[in-house]
């Protein structure tokens, strides 16, 4: 019988020596043997046998195990970052004289290591729009994310996919923004998903971390990277993990319905330009997330006339914190041209739809009315706010 995500978030391995009912943290660098003839067992590749934590760790694969069944995958890899496992999972498809097709719309580091630092290993990328994705141009493999990091855009997964399968490539998608819990992008075909765990997957704002889910072969040569530019987690910070995945689908619950609380209201707010979230039914997004998200997730987006704006409404909350990342139990505000897409230029923004008065909204968990009355009152400061021309 197939397991509902939240029973799957919660049973993992079992400890076979003591029967303790939470699994064992294994926090040893290396693990010894008896008799070196059981190094051939390594040898083999066999995956129940470790022998350093660099390469693999019972405690890291417990979690691994989990996350493979949250994203329906056949396994999965546990980074000790986000950009650790998208650089691995990337790194893992293309080499030299590869070409990469991605979307101009990106979280910012990662736009940064296709644009900048890829190019150095002789791989190219091609940026085009996040729809032109429907009409890859050749390449051997089309990275994207949805939503979009900060707009919360959305585009077509499964028109993605089927585009990249026409040309022979393989797809790598960001989860982020949406968690296991709201979309699972392998349903419609996509080769690795990506996750910044960091967010929505350890969800109290303590730990950095990472993971890539996708078939066997896929998340194989994803880890064998990982062996060798060592991005690995530890042991404590995998069972902390561990930990916050058994109130994942509370928790993401808990962030969609505030999110959705939170845009209704600033659609109401006449000092917002705009709101920017799939679940709202005027969203351009509505319909194409309802279709391949369960849950609209917990990140929206408002955006001011200026910076300056932008900056005092940051400035005057006094529940939510201006702070970067986001799926923390507390509500998180950033201004993307400072912190998640900081260090891009002018026309890089204006191509990932992002402009100066964006604020990037990370529901938490807190009580709804705490939250609105908090974004009310930053808001009448909004009306004294200094005006700068451009
Ligand atoms: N992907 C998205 C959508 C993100 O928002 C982030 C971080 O903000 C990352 C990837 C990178 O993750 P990390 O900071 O854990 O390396």
């Amino acid at each position: 019988m197939t397991r509902a995500q939240s029973t799957r978030a919660i049973h993992g391995r079992r400890d076979q020596q003591y029967h303790s009912s939470i699994y064992p943290v294994y926090q040893s660098a290396s693990f010894a043997v008896e008799n070196s003839d059981e190094y051939d067992r390594y040898l083999r590749g066999d995956d129940e046998f470790y022998i350093y934590s660099r390469i693999h760790n019972p405690t890291v694969r417990n979690v691994e195990e989990k996350l493979a069944a949250l994203e329906n995958a056949e396994d999965a890899a546990l980074f000790g970052s986000g950009m650790a496992a998208i650089t691995a999972a990337i790194l893992s498809v293309v080499q030299a004289g590869d070409i990469v097709v991605a979307a101009r719309q990106l979280f910012g580091t990662t736009f940064r290591f296709l644009d900048r630092v890829a190019p150095r290993f002789g791989i190219q990328t091609v940026f085009v729009d996040a729809d032109d994705l429907y009409h890859a141009p050749d390449a051997k493999l089309v990275y994207f994310e949805t939503p979009i990091n900060p707009t919360c855009r959305c585009v077509s997964i499964e028109r993605i996919v089927s585009a990249a399968r026409e040309i022979g490539a393989a797809t790598i998608m960001d989860n982020t923004f949406a968690s296991p819990i709201n979309q699972n992008p392998l349903d419609f075909g996509v080769d690795i998903a990506v996750h910044s765990a960091t967010k929505y997957i350890s969800g109290h704002g303590d730990i950095v971390a990472g993971a890539a889910m996708g078939s066997k072969a896929h998340i194989k040569a994803v880890r064998d990277h990982r062996t060798i530019f060592g991005g690995g987690v530890n042991a404590q910070d995998a069972y902390l993990i561990d930990r916050s995945l058994k109130t994942l689908q509370m928790r993401v619950e808990r962030h969609n319905a505030n999110a959705l609380a939170l845009a209704q209201f600033f659609a109401g707010e006449r000092r917002v330009q705009r709101v920017y979230y799939p679940g709202l039914s005027d969203s351009p997004d509505y319909e194409l997330a309802k279709a391949q998200m369960r849950g609209f997730g917990g990140m929206l987006c408002i955006e001011f006339e200026s910076l300056e704006t932008a900056k005092t409404f940051c400035d005057a909350l006094e529940v939510g914190l201006n702070a970067t990342s986001l799926g923390s139990a507390e509500t998180l505000v950033s201004i993307p041209v400072l912190t998640s897409h900081a260090f891009m230029g002018d026309d890089e923004l204006r191509a990932a739809g992002v402009t100066p008065g964006m604020v990037r909204i990370s529901a938490g968990l807190e009580a709804v009315d705490d939250l609105t009355a908090d974004f009310k009152q930053a808001l009448t400061r909004t009306e004294h706010a200094p005006h700068v021309c451009h």
